[in-house]
């Protein structure tokens, strides 16, 4: 039982094969050594369906793996401003390899963009979540290194609106199919899918298999029911 247990946990936090994501949970306020209380928060709200959500229909009638989704104190992460604006860079310096790499990624991500309005910027300042061709940083006490990381960070924006982005980082070593796939995947946690799926046939499902799948009916389904949901993201902090 206990051997079970662990394995559990560690299946579900470490094994990832593409994707832990680790919560760098910061509040950024223009004096950084004040403390923020959870009263210190908007209350939760919820936001009317993106259009593109609501005449999403699984033709499938499949169902979906919302319990699996992490709440946070902040509620579900959810988007309110549409388009979601985001940022590909490439670190490698060879010029047409680094171009190929932004294209697939792009390609990939864009997969959501029939469930999610995106905008792709060029300005890494000005995007929701940034995407970076690097290989995420070992944690202590793992050898084991990982070969993708989504987190994000909190903040109040100029009009004192608590706000969210992300860094998704995927590592160069990822080459062939598995690269639209990890970034496919981590853009799902990226637009409020903080969790994994438990089945192989979805795009959230916490490993990497040798067939990845495309975005599944279930993974969509589990996309709409967040965006039903409450969160503090997107409200003037009190
Ligand atoms: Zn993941």
């Amino acid at each position: 039982m206990f051997v079970n247990r662990i394995i559990l946990i560690y299946l579900r936090f470490f094994f990832c094969g593409f994707a832990i994501w680790m919560v760098a949970f910061y509040f950024l306020f223009s004096t950084p050594t004040t403390a923020v209380t959870s009263q210190d928060l908007p209350p939760l709200k919820s936001y009317p369906l993106p259009a593109t959500l609501v005449q999403w229909q699984d033709p499938s009638n499949n169902d979906d793996y919302l319990d699996q989704v992490e709440v946070q104190d902040v509620g579900y992460l959810i988007w309110s401003e549409f388009p979601i604006k985001v940022y590909v860079e490439s670190s490698n310096n060879d010029e047409s390899r680094s171009g190929q790499w932004v294209k697939t990624v792009v390609d990939a991500i864009w997969e959501w963009n029939t469930y999610l309005p995106l905008q792709v910027v060029d300005n890494p300042e000005i995007a929701d979540i940034k995407i970076f061709n690097k290989r995420p940083p070992l944690r202590p006490g793992k050898l084991r290194a990982r070969s993708a990381e989504t987190r994000y960070q909190l903040y109040q924006d100029e009009n004192g609106i608590l706000s969210h982005n992300f860094v998704i980082l995927l590592s160069p070593m990822q080459v062939g199919k598995y690269l639209p796939a990890a970034a496919r995947h981590e853009f799902g946690h990226a637009l409020g899918i903080w969790g994994h799926s438990p089945e192989k046939t979805d795009v959230m499902y916490y490993s990497q298999v040798a067939e990845p799948p495309p975005i599944s009916s279930r993974d969509i389904n589990t996309l709409k029911k967040i965006y039903l949901q409450t969160t503090r993201i997107g409200s003037k902090l009190p």
